[in-house]
């Protein structure tokens, strides 16, 4: 059967959305007249989603249902909805129907206009605490700033993509990934759409500070040499201070005024500049830690249940 949408929808806990979820996804792409399937992506979760995904597969066969042997994260949750999607456009959804599925339709108008991504930009925020929306656009303008890719801001997964965009991103098997970057990076002919990101229907966030920071590592990681080379300006800077310092000093002995340079400064700059080394240190190590990753080629998720037909 040819299907036109593919709907991925990563799931981590998030069982009294499902029913909701379902209904609002199933109206609006029926209302649509064409085909489609909804890729419910269960990422470990504990709460019975994944008894709740097997229910909603067993009554309707757009219900394609891919059971994680435990917790990957939402990044490569969203990497198995591309590995199983059949469709022509495949559209990225959180569950939690903070991205509203109504707006699918409007993402697919884009695609039919002979858009390959059209991003769903996040315009008003409901239901969010302050510290979340301020460290996200943080997060986002940041990320602008230092990588090399024009990531859009204000831009989450919720996106529709084009079949041939997708088959590139099949390509890409990175393991810290941090997927709207990497459908910026791909190029095509890409275009963003304004919509309001709703509250959490249920539920609490899956996002804890901790998680927020290590996709932050990775997006910044992942496009970026930016980190690595603030170890060597920094090092410029500091070796040009000693070099301009060292003729005052010789002065300042000679003409003898240089009694200020005591204990207590050398112990600063000598705890100062070990920091700054440790720092680096910690740099290269997440960058040596990724390339370790790499380098074992473990399977980048693993499936304890899924649709035969990939
Ligand atoms: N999610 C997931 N695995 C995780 C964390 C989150 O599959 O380890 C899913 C989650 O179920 C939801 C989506 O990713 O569908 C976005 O998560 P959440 O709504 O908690 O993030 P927030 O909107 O608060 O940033
Ligand atoms: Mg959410």
């Amino acid at each position: 059967m040819n299907i036109t949408y593919s709907i991925i929808a990563p799931i981590f806990n998030e069982i009294d959305n499902l029913p909701e979820l379902y209904r609002r996804i199933k109206e609006v792409m029926d209302g649509s007249g064409e085909t489609w399937e909804l890729i419910l992506v269960d990422d470990g979760s504990t709460d019975g989603s994944t008894e709740r995904i097997r229910e909603l597969a067993q009554a309707d066969k757009s219900v394609r249902p891919v059971i994680f042997a435990r917790n990957f994260g939402h990044q490569v949750a969203i990497t198995a909805g591309w590995d199983f999607a059949r469709g022509d456009a495949i559209i990225i959804i959180d569950a939690d129907l903070q991205d509203p599925p109504e707006v699918i339709l409007d993402l697919a108008e884009k695609w039919k206009e002979g858009y390959e991504v059209v991003y769903a930009v996040r315009g008003e925020r409901e239901g969010e605490s302050w510290f979340k929306l301020w460290t996200a656009s943080l997060f986002y303008r940041l990320i602008y700033r230092i990588t090399d890719v024009k990531i859009p801001v204000d831009t989450g997964d919720f996106r529709l993509m084009d079949r041939k965009v997708v088959d590139v991103l099949k390509q890409m098997k990175e393991r810290h990934r941090f997927p709207r970057g990497m459908s910026a990076w791909v190029g095509f002919k890409q275009v963003g759409v304004t919509y309001k990101r709703a509250a959490r229907l249920a539920g609490v966030t899956k996002y804890p500070f901790k998680k927020m920071i290590r996709l932050a590592i990775n997006a910044i990681t992942g496009f970026s040499y930016f980190p690595l080379q603030v170890a060597t300006y920094f090092g410029f800077f500091s070796a040009g201070i000693s070099i301009l310092a060292i003729p005052v000093v010789i002065y300042m002995r000679m003409t003898g005024s240089g009694a200020f340079f005591g204990q207590a400064t050398t112990l600063i700059a000598v705890l100062f500049l070990g920091g700054v080394q440790l720092i680096s240190l910690g740099v290269l190590g997440e960058y040596i830690g990724r390339l370790y990753d790499e380098a074992k080629g473990r399977p980048l998720y693993i499936v304890r249940e899924a649709p035969e037909e990939k």
